[in-house]
C-alpha cells in the first residue's frame, strides 16, 4: 500500500490519465485471477442478449417477415446526403441485420442510412404483410407502462442537469418527438408549463387519454416563446433532421436551451460491434437508428440552424460483457439471435467478474470521453452565447467535479476492498493447491499399479516357466517309471 500513486491527483489533472492508473491497479490484481483461472474448469455465466423493447420470439419473428419482404435486398428509396452537414460525400459502412446500408460521411463522420426511410416506408411494408402489424401493434400495447419508470427516470436527470440554466422559475417547455408523453407529465408535475409534440396517432391517443398535454406537430402555440425544447431520443429517427431542427428554432425563446439526447455514434458498444450492435437497425416495424451522431456531427447540424453546441455529457454504459463475448467468440451479438436462434451469450466466470468490476470505471471513463452510449447535448441559440456562457462554465464544472468524485470513490472502494481480494486470490491459490496434490496422487497411484503389473507378469512368467518344468519332469518320471512297467506287462502277455 505503500508509494501508491493517488487513484486521483488533487490536482487538476486529466481525468483520463487518473483512469489509467485505476484501470492498471485493477488489471494488475484481476489479471492473477484470470491467470490462475486457467488451471480451473472454467464455469460459465449466461446472459440475455438485450432483444430491443420486445420478447425475443417476436423480435426473431419481425426480422424474419422484414428480411423475407426484402427478399434479401435493402429497402428502395430516393437518395439522401449527410443528414449532418449535408455532404454528399460518404463511404459505405456495412449492412445492418435488417439490411440497410450504413454509410459514414466524410466531412463530418456521422453513420446514416443515405436513403429517404420514413413512416410511408413501413405503411406500405404493413399493407403488403398483415402479420407484421399484427405483432407490431401487440408490441406496442403496452408500451406505456413498461417504460414509464424508466422514462421518468432518464427525463428526471435532464431536468436536473438543466438547473444551472434555468434557474428556479418554472420554464416554459416543448417536447419534439414525446411519444406517450412521460416527459410532458413529469415536467407538469414539477409545475411546469409543459407540453408535447408527436407524429404517431397511436402514441398521442394514448397521451390524451392519460391526460398529458401532447398533440400533433404544429399544434403549439406559434412564436418564440418555449425556455426549454426538448428532442429525447428523436433525431435518429428522422429522414430530415433539418425540418424538426426548424421547428424547434421557431418555437425557441431568445435566451432558450435546446436538450437533445440521441445514441453515440462514437460509444464503446457501436464502435467495437458495428453492424452486430442491437441499436445499429434501420427499422423492421418503425424507422430505426437511421441517423448516428457523435458530438461533431450533432455540432454541425445544430450550427446550419444557428444553434451552439454548448455542452456535452454521456449516459449509461456499455455492455463490457457483451463485447468481450463478441471479441472472444465473434458471433454472440445480434446476429445469433437471428441466425441460430441463441437468446443468450456466456462469459467464462472469471472475466465476468473482472468486466463486473471494470463496469463503474468503464462507465466513467466513457462518460468522461463522451464515449457513453447515450449522448445528452444542449445548445442554446448561436446569438445568445455571450450571455449564457457564464451557466454552461458552471454546468461545465459541475460535471468535471462530478467525474472526478465518481473516480474518487471507485479508488477508495478498490483500496478499502484490498484485503477481500488478498483473501479470494489465497482461496484461490488453496484450491489450486488441492487440485494440484490430486493431480500428483493420481500420477503416482498410475505408476504404483504399472509397477505392480511388471511385478506380477514377472512373477507369472516364473510360475509358468516353473509349472512348465514341472510338467516336463512328471512327463520323463511316467516315461522311465509307469511306461517301463506297462512295456514289461505287455511282454509278459505276449510271452504267454
Ligand atoms: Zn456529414
Amino acid at each position: 500500500m505503500k508509494n501508491r500513486e493517488p487513484f486521483v491527483d488533487a490536482s487538476d489533472e486529466s481525468i483520463v490519465a487518473s483512469l489509467a492508473i485505476f484501470a492498471r491497479e485493477l488489471l494488475r490484481r484481476e489479471s492473477r485471477r484470470l491467470l490462475t483461472g486457467n488451471g480451473i474448469p472454467e464455469q460459465h455465466v449466461t446472459k440475455p442478449l438485450p432483444v430491443s423493447r420486445a420478447a425475443a420470439a417476436d423480435f426473431v419473428r419481425m426480422i424474419e417477415l422484414w428480411v423475407a419482404d426484402r427478399a434479401g435486398v435493402p429497402v428502395a428509396a430516393p437518395p439522401r446526403t449527410c443528414p449532418a452537414c449535408r455532404s454528399a460525400v460518404s463511404d459505405f459502412q456495412f449492412l445492418s441485420f435488417d439490411l440497410y446500408p450504413y454509410h459514414s460521411c466524410r466531412t463530418c463522420g456521422t453513420w446514416f442510412v443515405p436513403q429517404v426511410i420514413d413512416d410511408g416506408v413501413f405503411e406500405a411494408y404493413y399493407a403488403r404483410v398483415p402479420e407484421a402489424r399484427r405483432i407490431s401493434e401487440a408490441m406496442m400495447a403496452g408500451r406505456d407502462e413498461r417504460t414509464r419508470d424508466s422514462d421518468r427516470g432518464r427525463f428526471g436527470h435532464y431536468f436536473e442537469l438543466l438547473r444551472p440554466l434555468i434557474g428556479d422559475a418554472a420554464p416554459r417547455y416543448l417536447d419534439i418527438g414525446c411519444g406517450v408523453g412521460h416527459s410532458v407529465e413529469l415536467a407538469s408535475e414539477l409545475g411546469w408549463d409543459a407540453r408535447g409534440e408527436e407524429l404517431s396517432d397511436v402514441a398521442v391517443a394514448t397521451a390524451k387519454a392519460k391526460g398529458r398535454n401532447v398533440g400533433h406537430p404544429g399544434t403549439s402555440q406559434p412564436g418564440a416563446t418555449y425556455d426549454v425544447v426538448s428532442m429525447f431520443e428523436t433525431l435518429e429517427h428522422i429522414t430530415d433532421p433539418d425540418q424538426v431542427l426548424a421547428d424547434a428554432m421557431r418555437a425557441l425563446a431568445p435566451l432558450g436551451i435546446v436538450v437533445i439526447t440521441v445514441p453515440n455514434r462514437s460509444s464503446f458498444e457501436v464502435s467495437v460491434l458495428r453492424e452486430r450492435c442491437f441499436h445499429v437497425f434501420g427499422g423492421y416495424e418503425h424507422v430505426g437508428h437511421i441517423n448516428l451522431f457523435d458530438p461533431r456531427g450533432l455540432s454541425a447540424l445544430l450550427e446550419r440552424h444557428g444553434l451552439s453546441l454548448m455542452f456535452t455529457d454521456g449516459q449509461f454504459s456499455s455492455d463490457l460483457a457483451q463485447i468481450f463475448s463478441h471479441l472472444t467468440t465473434n458471433g454472440q451479438s445480434v446476429l445469433s439471435v437471428i441466425e441460430k436462434g441463441q437468446m443468450e451469450f456466456a462469459v467464462p466466470e472469471s472475466a465476468y467478474t473482472v468486466l463486473n468490476n471494470l463496469g463503474p470505471a468503464s462507465a466513467c471513463l466513457e462518460r468522461a470521453l463522451k464515449r457513453s452510449p447515450i449522448l445528452i447535448a444542449l445548445a442554446c441559440r448561436t446569438a445568445a452565447r455571450p450571455q449564457l456562457a457564464p451557466a454552461f462554465a458552471t454546468l461545465e464544472q459541475r460535471w468535471h467535479a462530478e467525474v472526478e468524485a465518481t473516480l474518487a470513490a471507485e479508488g477508495e472502494a478498490l483500496a478499502a476492498s484490498e484485503d477481500e481480494y488478498k483473501a479470494t486470490v489465497a482461496a484461490m491459490q488453496g484450491e489450486i493447491q488441492i487440485r494440484e496434490d490430486a493431480i500428483k496422487l493420481r500420477e503416482d497411484a498410475i505408476k504404483l499399479r504399472e509397477e505392480m503389473n511388471r511385478t506380477l507378469e514377472t512373477h507369472l512368467q516364473a510360475e509358468i516357466q516353473k509349472r512348465d518344468r514341472m510338467l516336463e519332469e512328471l512327463r520323463d518320471k511316467f516315461n522311465r517309471t509307469v511306461g517301463a512297467r506297462m512295456r514289461s506287462l505287455i511282454r509278459a502277455l505276449v510271452r504267454r
